[in-house]
């Protein structure tokens, strides 16, 4: 059935943001009426950066709308993470999105892979909103905004923030735009520093990414790329061989000063390291994020900048981290050490984020301290160097939930699967709860039920 009406997407907004508009402007009475009305299937799942059943989507708009499957994937995170990767890998993402109703592009396109995650809440900027509601009466949301690792706004060059809206706030089939009670602008006075300037490049070349205009190449391309590139300003050993400890110290002494608001993957160099992997044969995609740092150092450098370089690198944990201030002392001729706050302020951004997106999953997982550590990095890596990570490891110990409230929404949520007219019993098993607990899960169930009855 085709929509009466659909909004007209604005230049770079999030195809989520827009079916949100078409839910208000439509007046869908639930989400399972909304998806349905969309899809034609009251199951489509809601999702944030690579959604599925587009051409369904697109078979379903007023012919007025002038937009296909191909036009409504250039509003999802499809160009970002398909810039990269090779023309197999994007045609089979993109099949994906467009004819099936359960994607897996996001491994197709390696996001599940990768150690730089999107975080769990939509983000917004506070000046975008303010501009969009003058120009256009509404706020939405963008997909420059949502791009993974990178926190700042491409046009304002402001801190992008966390809104209210979750995959579990919203709903698995819900379509939540931005207000002023889920996008808050107050209380957030950690965002007052200022933003570096080359947080700023960054977010600019990834929106530039987001356009959808890079040619696809093989993944051997790159390998290439970046060795005639590195040749051209001087990091190579001979014809063939990279001069990889100059590569990685150079690298991290450029990108040091933010990497405290980076995902702390961005600081792992050595012979492991990102930095290694990217100038060896490619034989999985990487993180756009780790190109678009490659890619702004080695511009640097070819526009003639400097990077004064440290000469050590401190082993951590089996990898090098960089020095954050690279030159030697003249007077004492001692490298500078570490810079363990930055990275430990690093960590505990992981730390929250991991535990973030362990507290989102379905079905539910318990966050714990093992859990997060064992997500973060590996089992037993805080222990040893608890002195030198003392707000990684606060945020660390802070995480434990309590066993109770763990099996609450354990309950919680198989109730809400089975639906409604499941029993305690059957909820019982697929929560990992035993009879004992069957006066709890009864309750749980009362209290949802008064609360979906109110
Ligand atoms: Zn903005």
């Amino acid at each position: 059935m085709t929509l009466a009406v659909f909004p007209a997407p604005i230049a770079g907004e999030l195809l989520y943001g827009v079916l949100a508009r078409h839910g208000f402007l439509a007046g869908s009475p639930n989400a399972a009426e909304h998806a349905t009305e969309l899809f034609g299937r009251r199951s489509a799942v809601a999702t944030f950066d690579l959604p599925s059943g587009l051409d369904a989507l697109a078979s379903n708009l007023p012919a007025l709308s002038g937009l296909d499957g191909a036009g409504l994937l250039r509003h999802t995170l499809f160009p970002f993470y398909a810039a990269f990767q090779d023309e197999e890998a994007r045609s089979a993402a993109e099949f994906d999105m467009r004819a099936s109703d359960a994607s897996s592009a996001h491994h197709r396109l390696g996001v599940a892979a990768f150690r730089i995650r999107a975080g769990v809440a939509l983000r917004f900027c506070p000046e975008c909103v303010v501009a969009q509601r003058a120009t256009h009466g509404f706020a939405t949301w963008m997909v420059a905004h949502q791009l993974p690792g990178f926190p700042v706004c491409p046009e304002h060059g402001c801190w992008l923030r966390d809104s209210m809206v979750t995959r579990s706030s919203a709903g698995r089939h819900g379509y939540v735009a931005p207000d002023e009670r889920n996008c808050p602008v107050d209380g957030a006075s950690s965002l007052d520093v200022e933003v570096p300037d080359l947080l700023l490049d960054l977010a600019r070349a990834a929106n530039a990414i987001t356009t959808g205009a890079m040619p696809a190449r093989p993944l051997s391309h790159w390998r290439d790329h970046y060795v005639t590139r590195l040749a051209g300003v001087a990091l190579m050993r001979s014809a063939r061989k990279v001069d990889q400890s100059g590569l990685n110290e150079s690298l991290a002494a450029y990108w040091a000063p933010v990497f405290p608001h980076l995902p702390a993957a961005c600081a792992f160099f050595g012979e492991r390291g990102w930095a290694a992997a990217m100038v060896r044969s490619h034989r999985k995609a990487m993180h756009p994020l780790l190109h678009l740092l490659m890619d702004g150092f080695l511009s640097h450098l070819e526009r003639g900048g400097t990077v004064v370089a440290g000469s050590e690198f401190v082993s951590v944990g089996g990898m090098s981290l960089p020095h954050s201030t690279s030159a030697v002392n003249p007077r004492t001729g001692r490298t500078p050490r570490a810079d363990w706050p930055a990275l430990d302020a690093a960590l505990a951004r992981e730390v929250e984020r991991e535990a973030t997106i362990v507290g989102a999953l379905i079905p539910p997982v318990r966050a714990t301290p093992a859990e997060i550590e064992r997500r973060v990095r590996r089992s037993g890596w805080f222990g040893k160097r608890r002195s030198k990570r003392p707000l990684a490891t606060t945020a660390l110990a802070a995480i434990e939930e309590p066993l109770d409230a763990f099996r609450r929404r354990r309950a919680a949520h198989w109730a809400a699967t089975l639906g409604p007219g499941c029993r305690p019993w059957q909820v019982m098993r697929p929560a990992g709860l035993r009879s004992d607990q069957l006066p709890m899960i009864r309750e749980v169930m009362a209290q949802a039920a008064a609360s979906a009855a109110r």
